[in-house]
């Protein structure tokens, strides 16, 4: 399914908060630019997690899918790599929950999402 998408009026109101954020960042590095960059970077990485879990969350949830799926690629039924598999959601804004994941190849999801046209 694909992901909700933003009518012009939403977007013109993340763009004014993207704006007050950015002025409430610039005003509590007080002109410094490390503190900047450190204070956008947390503020980055927390929604970030927000949208797509901690990794030790994804991690976990990793482990449990290669046991639920027995090694095995969800879209292929061929064996997955120790590392580098895909956890991929059925429906993003449902997050990374055992019931709306699964975990499938790095080329499986790529030709998943070129079927689908999202590339
Ligand atoms: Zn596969």
């Amino acid at each position: 399914m694909a992901n909700p998408r933003l009518t012009p009026d939403q977007l013109d109101l993340v763009r004014a908060l993207l704006d007050d954020v950015r002025a409430r960042l610039a005003d509590l590095s007080g002109g410094d630019q490390e503190l900047l960059f450190a204070y956008r970077r947390k503020v980055y990485k927390d929604l970030m997690y927000d949208e797509r879990s901690k990794p030790m969350v994804r991690r976990r949830l990793k482990q449990l899918k290669m046991k639920e799926q027995e090694g095995l690629c969800s879209l292929c039924n061929e064996p997955l790599p120790e590392r580098g598999a895909v956890l991929d959601r059925t429906r993003a804004v449902d997050g990374y929950t055992p019931e709306n994941t699964r975990l499938i190849h790095a080329a499986c999801d790529v030709a998943h999402q070129a079927a689908k046209g999202y590339t």
